[in-house]
């Protein structure tokens, strides 16, 4: 059974008069519950010799791999905004948010990755609360295996391959990204 988020009243899963899909609709105040993909906003922050910036996880889920510094979009930012505060919170980094490297859907679990091309000005990165650690890593160095989200790797490998910023590709639920789009398709 679930809940008006609003009245607390028993609310039915029924389509709204106009729409096409269900939704939970509460019968004593009208309001609707509407379920929508989230937002996660990244950042790949290089250095002037090619590395870089990398997070271990210190919370689950995957805890203690290594991930690029990203996360859920709040209300009331910008995509650069929650890619810089997100960078802030895991690695203690003052970035300067560039293009957008790639936005990719991930219609499976309902969540759009968007992940910026950043440089850290000051060099000054340390682990904050979600990190075990933080690092400038070589493209040769990236632990491939211990990567926490195959977004992150294909994020990664997309980059590597001297991909273009401005990429849209998807991953689906099949595949879960372990048959990357390679070659990811590149602006021309
Ligand atoms: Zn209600």
């Amino acid at each position: 059974m679930s809940y008006c988020l609003k009245c607390g009243s028993v609310a039915n899963r029924q389509i709204p008069e106009g729409d096409n899909r269900e939704r939970l609709i509460c019968p004593s105040c009208g309001y609707i519950h509407y379920e929508n993909p989230n937002n996660i906003v990244g950042a790949l922050v290089t250095n002037d010799r090619g590395e870089i910036l990398m997070c271990k996880r210190a919370i689950e889920p995957r805890y203690g791999l290594w991930t690029l510094p990203a996360g859920f979009m709040e209300n009331g930012e910008t995509l650069e905004q929650g890619a810089a505060r997100e960078t802030r919170e895991e690695a203690c980094a003052e970035i300067e948010v560039g293009h957008m490297l790639c936005a990719v859907s991930i219609p499976f679990i309902a969540q759009v990755y968007v992940i910026f091309l950043a440089t850290l000005p000051d060099g000054q990165h340390a682990p904050g609360p979600e990190s075990l650690e933080t690092a400038w890593v070589k493209p040769a160095d990236i632990p491939w295996d211990e990567l926490a989200f195959p977004v992150i790797t294909q994020a990664l490998q997309y980059w590597i391959d001297g991909g273009q910023p401005g990429a849209t590709w998807s991953i689906d639920f099949k595949s879960k990204g372990k048959n990357p789009p390679w070659p990811p398709r590149k602006q021309d």
